[in-house]
């Protein structure tokens, strides 16, 4: 598979790389099966983080005697330093590796929190020291907020940016990719399928295939998903006339409704996570039931059962989403999703 320099790590990455969060979900020897699927089709890029649960442990039992053909990267949302030492030293165990490729700062996406993670004797300051000790040996950031993105590639600090990429997010496209140029940082591209909303993966990769210099990492679950992306990029990447159609077809359709979580819409006096309501329809789809319906989804949805409809959300959302009404929509499957679990719980 064809390599790309990722920025200035200098590390050259198969252009296709894989995420690390959807092998949560499967046995632990289905998970380790697809990782090594695709070390075997020349996928060199593993990602995963340290709050995917079981995905660390599962690519470090994958890698066991192969770790040469894999580029590791990993990321911890730690905001204080102990907290950051404790979740290096984790991922360390979990992987089973003297050395992590790509340490990332997971999630940045407010400025304040950028400002707290940068800060002296920070999560920042221990990656650094790691680098130096050759415990790490590249900082990168990822985050869903474009602004805040920019100022971390600006700051010199970071090698690498991770941050959503697909035609339905095409902001990057304009206002991320130029300025990583510039600065020299590798550009790694998040959810390259919109979190599940393109299901045309040939037209999805086709676009994201044109950025010479893109690293995309779908999430993968199944060895079927990645053959089928492996096949895209083995074929003409030139979309023909019917694909950009059905691509424009698809923005016109999607633009609208698709939420690019970058919490442009907050704050919300009634404290409502609107970014997590507005994917509750791919939790109930994606989540272990007992999960969805006890956690942290089933609180924000009682959340936004309180919305009060002051519409500031709206006013501030940069794409126009009719946040009320999606949110009154995610409100109600949610609903009628939890009540048909009860009913099956407990027929009669
Ligand atoms: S309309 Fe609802 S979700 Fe939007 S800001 Fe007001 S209370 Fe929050
Ligand atoms: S509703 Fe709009 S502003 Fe809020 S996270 Fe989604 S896209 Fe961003």
């Amino acid at each position: 598979m064809d390599k790309i320099r990722l920025g200035r790590t200098g590390m050259m990455v198969s252009r296709l790389g894989f995420g690390g969060i959807p092998i949560q979900r499967v046995s632990h020897d289905e998970a380790v099966a697809v990782v090594q699927k695709c070390l075997d089709l020349g996928i060199n890029f593993l990602d995963t983080a340290n709050g995917y649960t079981t995905s660390e442990e599962r690519i470090g039992d994958a890698i066991k005697g192969r770790r040469e053909q894999a580029i590791i990267a990993t990321k911890s949302g730690a905001r204080d330093r102990e907290r950051m030492e404790g979740h290096l030293k984790l991922s360390l165990e979990r992987l089973g590796v003297e050395c992590i490729d790509l340490y990332q700062l997971h999630g940045v996406s407010d400025f304040q929190t950028l400002e707290k993670v940068l800060a002296p004797g920070g999560p920042m300051a221990v990656l650094e020291d790691a680098r130096k000790n050759g415990v790490i040996r590249h900082i990168g950031i990822t985050s869903h907020q474009i602004d805040v993105s920019r100022e971390a590639v600006k700051s010199g600090r970071f090698e690498t940016v991770m941050f959503p990429f697909n035609f339905i997010t095409a902001e990057p496209e304009e206002q991320l990719l130029p300025l990583c140029r510039e600065h020299d940082v590798g550009f790694i591209a998040m959810k390259p399928l919109a979190g599940g909303a393109l299901d045309n993966v040939t037209i999805a990769f086709k676009y994201l295939f044109q950025f010479a210099e893109v690293l995309s990492i779908p999430g993968i679950e199944k060895p079927h998903e990645i053959e089928e992306i492996v096949r895209v990029l083995h074929g003409p990447l030139d979309m023909s006339e019917a694909e950009q159609r059905e691509m424009q077809k698809m923005k016109d359709e999607l633009g609208t409704r698709f939420c690019r979580r970058c919490d442009y819409c907050q704050p919300c006096p009634e404290e409502i996570p609107i970014s997590l309501m507005m994917f509750v329809d791919t939790a109930v789809r994606r989540m272990p039931s007992d999960r969805l319906f006890t956690g942290f989804v089933a609180d924000a949805v009682e959340k936004a059962a309180g919305c009060d409809e002051c519409g500031q959300c709206e006013e501030r959302c940069p794409y126009e989403l009719p946040v009320r009404e999606i949110l009154a929509e995610q409100v109600r499957l949610f609903r009628e999703a939890k009540q048909r679990y009860e009913e099956q719980a407990s027929p009669g």
